[in-house]
């Protein structure tokens, strides 16, 4: 059945999505590779692992990388600069919860980080992301995602772009 297939996709990639964060976050830990080398490195990981293609892998840690720009930009939004460490205090419990690890162990890559993030993100329906308030660009209805998921088409007018608060 189609809709039970779409389904354990997703609950996969959600499964792979949180995968990836955690994996990064041991890596981090270890302290020999940056935020980009990790983030790699993960999805390199769980695909060779063999639960995963290469392609879902690839797939989801566009969203992880997005998700974690994000949160560096929600938390340091207003400000001229970016130096030094985000204190996991001030980022919001959405983000707060899920990258706090992996923001406070790239003190040295963040301003790097935060000027990519400059850049417009867009979260669009089909795409997995962090809990958080998500605003229709085209009505403005609002969706408060509690877990990690995919993105719903917006429950008023059915478009499918997105930006994102916590
Ligand atoms: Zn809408």
């Amino acid at each position: 059945m189609a809709e039970n297939n779409e389904e354990k996709n997703e609950q996969e990639e959600i499964g792979l999505y949180e995968k990836i964060i955690a994996r990064t976050e041991e890596l981090l830990g270890s302290g020999r590779k940056n935020l980009d080398e990790a983030l790699k490195r993960a999805g390199d990981d769980l695909s060779s692992a063999g639960s995963f293609t290469r392609e879902q892998a690839e797939k989801i840690s566009i969203f992880v990388k997005r998700d974690i720009q994000h949160a560096i930009d929600s938390t340091d939004r207003g400000r001229e600069t970016v130096k030094g460490a985000v204190d996991p205090k001030r980022v919001a419990v959405g983000a707060h919860s899920l990258f706090s690890k992996i923001l406070s162990n790239t003190a040295e890559t963040l301003s790097d980080w935060a000027k990519k993030s400059e850049q417009h993100l867009e979260f669009k329906t089909g795409e997995v992301t962090s809990p958080g308030a998500l605003t229709c660009k085209n009505c403005g209805e609002a969706i408060h995602m509690k877990n990690t998921a995919k993105i719903p088409p917006c429950p008023k007018c059915h478009q499918t772009i997105y930006r994102k608060s916590y």
